[in-house]
């Protein structure tokens, strides 16, 4: 029987990306899944229809907005019972942001979307996750690079405050068997990796893995089927770096 067989996943940004391969492979591995997007609703179904729309349903919900988040747990619930695994992956990646550029806008919808959303979601679903739940965040590799440039500030700074928040909820929640953690993938060729990037900078970044190449989706998808799963139990409060090597230690 696959390993997550009676499980129910919501994942969020789950119509493209990571989020999409995280998808899959929970309902590969026997979950039922909850396909959330904010503008995708065709590729979001998609998502929905290779899971089996028996066991798999898409949700409209803008994860930094609360009510939004309030009915995106409500209609999750309504419909499986229980949240056994959240993975809180819908984030939006900025490489605009450094110091003399940030505006009070720019800052208020990068932390709506990255670190408010997130949290908000959690305290919105623990009262429907079981015991010995699995709560997964998601950061960046780009917290931990040595020769990050100024641009980065302001994504890093959100990224920094998932990587906090997710230390004090694994206390918090552990005490259940609930374990939180966040994961920390380095360049993955998605949507949002490509945008604004040339070809010249993407191979200089791709260039930072020993191996010389960007990382998949899937890639990251195969680290969070084994967090989501029994076998991980031991595994709390942990950044999960997925980066083929880019950074060490
Ligand atoms: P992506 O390709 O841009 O996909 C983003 C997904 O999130 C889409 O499904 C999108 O839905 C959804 N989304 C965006 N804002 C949302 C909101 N407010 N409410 C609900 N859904 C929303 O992104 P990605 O590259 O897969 O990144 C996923 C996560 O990994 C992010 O947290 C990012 O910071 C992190 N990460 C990515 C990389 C990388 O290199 N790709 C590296 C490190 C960390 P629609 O399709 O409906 O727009």
């Amino acid at each position: 029987m696959p390993r997550l067989t009676g499980k129910v996943a919501l994942v969020t940004g789950a119509s493209r990306g990571i989020g999409r391969a995280t998808a899959l492979a929970l309902g590969k591995d026997g979950a039922n899944v909850v396909v959330n997007y904010i503008s995708s609703a065709a590729a979001a179904e998609e998502v929905v229809s290779e899971i089996g729309p028996d066991r798999s349903i898409a949700i409209k919900a803008d994860v930094s907005n609360r009510d939004d988040i309030a009915r995106l747990i409500k209609e999750t619930v309504g419909r499986f019972g229980k949240i056994d695994v959240l993975v809180l992956n819908a984030g939006l990646l900025w490489q605009k942001g450094d110091l003399m550029s940030i505006s009070e806008e720019n800052f208020d919808r990068l932390f709506a979307a990255n670190v408010r959303g997130p949290l908000f979601t959690v305290q919105e679903a623990v009262p429907h996750i079981p015991d010995g739940g699995r709560v997964l965040l998601f950061s960046s590799s780009l917290t931990a690079v040595s020769m990050i440039t100024p641009n980065y500030l302001l994504y890093t700074a959100s990224k920094g405050a998932v990587e906090q928040m997710t230390r004090v909820l694994a206390k918090d929640l552990g005490r259940r068997g609930v374990t939180v953690n966040t994961i920390a993938p380095g360049p993955i060729g998605t949507d949002a990796y490509y945008e604004g990037k040339t070809e010249q900078m993407v191979q200089m970044q791709s260039n930072l893995s020993p191996a010389g190449r960007l990382g998949k989706p899937e890639e990251v998808a195969n680290v969070v089927t084994f967090l989501a799963s029994d076998e991980s139990q031991w595994v709390n409060g942990q950044t999960v770096r997925i980066n083929g090597g880019m950074t060490v230690g």
